[in-house]
């Protein structure tokens, strides 16, 4: 083809005929049934054909006005609109044949099509291609008409379909019942039938889902097969931490205990993920996992996502672990320069037993005496490149992933399909459920008269302001405005304190220390008490502009509160229109106080790669599949997946040529097999 039209294939990501092979339609028209022109129905898609038999352009000066075609088939006649189509005026010419494809809708008081894709037919050599049959639609561009595009993925199919290299081993297509992939090319292109074009589209969902779950599990297999430091202590510092304790594990942490207890004592690498709703009790778990290693002789860092959130695990770490002599270092950006050179030389040294810090703590390449343990918690951020760095550091530590965002099982199983999954499944004794309500500006008398009773009680309540980095001054004012009412003119003889990301963690400190014993009764914050403070007697959460929350985020402040015996309230106030989107979060938050429903509605509003951060992850892109609707097949492919690498852990088997190959394809650098096959 000339340079023109290659550059157009170019803009569209298409370079090579492989490339093409896989630009895949978006969808098929169904052409051998065509709507009849005198059939369309408003408000429902349709694809028409018709000769066009009068054309009327947008009246001068009104831009606006759609370009209005009457077109004959063989019920009759009909209308097609195009907006902002004017100059089809020039192209379009009475007796052409059209293929039109929109939506029923009114204009000026008859039924008409309003067109989104239109295309010129021909009768004859056509019929084959571009009418007569189910017809792909692909994503085509300026210059670049459906036609022609067509045309082009046509001659290719004919002639390089047959050419792609099978991917997937004989027994597994013949077990799954799938196409072989030339074939399934040719039918997702240009399909006989509806039914072809089904069991194409399994084939390549599969393909997409196999890539995926083989690559988890070569990652996987290196794991377990790495060798690690075994972590078998007496068990003494959990022992006193658990005596130390004023209420039992539940069943359920005393399982994932157990889970991790043994990942521990093996020779081998954990690679674990603990799933459990805010308020579970993964706190605990996670420690008593630092003082095995601790006891065993080994170092344990912890690392959080923020600066805030690392502080916050560590004011919650050290009156657990401390008393048992074993002390917490901090390790973050905020720590000064020559404290912090100490604080790297301490853990090097292997003086520190225990950091705290954020993923800084891998990145930054902080040298370690003998790291036993990671712990990461919320997940969503450290995704499968980061974990990769971390073994290439030559390091092999245990790691226990913490999430509070409770993900449906055959996502974790995408996500972390390189990790085993414990799940807390269980609240601590005695929670209720928070009570939730949204609630706007006019009710704000009533919402404090609520609060004022509610301290009168004894209870304390927080009072969550939104801070996003573009307007943080200007928050933080509002934040510490609300704070100076709140003390004078509802609270004047009660004491309102105020918490934000800009003071020196002492403050901080002293500030939460004072909540925590009741000498303060109203927190003020901005969102740093999102994750770790934990304080029992606290019974209200109001988030002010709750609309400006996230899903998961609404979710862990209102974890924040029901963690005593008494009633706890989630006031949810937001101010002006709310969008969409914001209404359905708020909505969802009202609705339910289970984390794995919050976790569904999260990831339907967000959709998988926003929810996961996908690029983060690291994970190879998908072309054809869908987390949210394809979960049964990607079960299926999971299996497939682990057999074929437990039986050829790096794929050196001739067999698994084509697979290894398109594995390289998909995953890029990221999976490290030897290229040489
Ligand atoms: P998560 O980190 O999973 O959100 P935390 O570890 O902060 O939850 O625990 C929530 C609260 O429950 C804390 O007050 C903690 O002390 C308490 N807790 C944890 N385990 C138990 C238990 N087995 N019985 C009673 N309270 C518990
Ligand atoms: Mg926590």
């Amino acid at each position: 083809m000339g340079p023109q039209r290659a550059g157009q294939l170019e803009r569209k990501g298409l370079r090579t005929v492989g490339d093409a092979l896989f630009f895949l339609p978006l969808r098929h028209e169904d052409r051998t049934r065509l709507t009849p022109l005198r059939a369309i129905v408003v408000g429902q898609p349709a694809t028409c054909g018709g000769t066009i038999v009068g054309i009327s352009p947008p009246p001068p000066g009104r831009r606006r006005a759609p370009l209005v075609l009457m077109l004959r088939d063989a019920s009759g006649f009909g209308t097609a609109t195009l907006f902002g189509r004017a100059y089809l005026t020039r192209v379009l010419k009475r007796g052409q044949r059209l293929v039109v494809h929109g939506k029923g809708a009114r204009f000026q008081n008859a039924t008409t099509l309003q067109v989104t894709d239109w295309e010129l037919v021909d009768s004859g050599e056509d019929d084959r291609i571009h009418t007569g049959t189910l017809v792909p639609v692909y994503s085509s561009t300026e210059g670049l008409p459906q036609r022609a595009l067509r045309a082009l993925m046509w001659r290719l199919v004919e002639a390089h379909a047959a050419q792609v290299p099978e991917t997937l081993p004989e027994p597994v297509r013949r077990r799954r019942a799938l196409l072989g992939l030339p074939e399934a090319l040719r039918a997702i292109h240009f399909p006989p039938g509806e039914a072809a074009l089904e069991a194409a589209r399994r084939r390549l969902v599969f393909e997409d889902l196999v890539l995926l779950q083989v690559g988890l599990a070569i990652l996987r297999s290196r794991t377990t097969r790495a060798r690690g430091i075994a972590l078998q202590p007496r068990g003494a510092l959990v022992g006193r931490l658990r005596a130390a304790l004023p209420w039992p594990l539940t069943a359920a942490q005393e399982r994932v205990w157990d889970e991790i207890r043994r990942d521990l004592a093996a020779p081998h690498p954990m690679h674990r993920l603990l799933q459990g709703d805010v308020g579970s009790g993964k706190t605990i778990v996670a420690a008593m996992a630092m003082l095995t290693a601790v006891e065993a002789g080994a170092q344990a860092a912890l690392m959080a996502p923020t600066e805030i959130l690392a502080e916050q695990h560590a004011l919650t770490l050290r009156p657990l672990l401390e008393p048992l002599g074993v002390p917490i270092t901090l390790l973050t950006a905020a720590v000064s320069a020559r404290e912090r050179t100490a604080r790297r030389r301490a853990l090097a040294a292997g003086e520190a037993a225990c950091v705290v810090g954020t993923h800084a703590l891998v990145q930054e390449g902080v040298g370690f005496r003998r790291l036993g343990l990671v712990v990461v918690d919320e997940q969503h951020r450290f995704g499968v490149a980061q974990r990769a760095r971390l073994k290439a550091k030559g390091e092999h530590p245990h790691l226990l992933v913490m999430t509070a965002t409770p993900i449906p099982r055959t996502l974790a199983l995408t996500l972390h399909g390189d990790l085993d999954v414990s799940v807390l499944d269980q609240l601590p004794p005695g929670r209720r459920p928070v009570k939730t309500v949204a609630r706007t500006e006019s009710r704000r008398p009533q919402i404090y008269a609520f609060l004022c009773e509610q301290v009168a009680a004894g209870r304390q309540v927080y009072v969550v302001y939104p801070l996003i980095e573009e307007s943080e001054a200007l928050d933080l004012k509002a934040a510490t405005a609300m704070a100076e009412r709140l003390q004078k003119e509802v609270f004047p003889d009660r004491v309102v304190g105020l918490l934000h990301g800009r003071l020196a963690f002492d403050e901080k400190e002293a500030m939460m220390r004072r909540f925590k014993a009741g000498e303060v009764h109203v927190l003020v914050s901005t969102t740093v008490i999102e994750v770790g403070i934990d304080v029992p007697n606290a019974s209200v959460m109001l988030i002010e502009h709750a609309e400006r929350f996230g899903l998961s985020q609404l979710h862990q402040l209102r974890g924040r509160v029901g963690r005593g015996p008494w009633t706890s309230y989630c006031i949810l106030m937001t101010a002006g229109r709310l969008g969409e989107d914001a209404e359905r979060r708020i909505a969802a938050m009202v609705e339910t106080t289970d984390g794995f429903r919050i976790a569904e509605a999260d990831l339907a509003l967000r959709g998988p790669g926003e929810f996961f951060g996908t690029r983060q992850s690291g994970l190879p892109e998908l072309r054809l599949a869908d987390l949210l609707r394809d979960g049964a097949t990607l079960e299926e492919a999971r299996r497939e997946a682990l057999a074929i690498v437990a039986a050829d852990p790096e794929l050196r088997a001739p067999e698994h040529r084509g697979l290894r190959q398109a594995l390289l394809d998909r995953w890029r650098g990221r999976l490290a097999l030897a290229s040489a096959g």
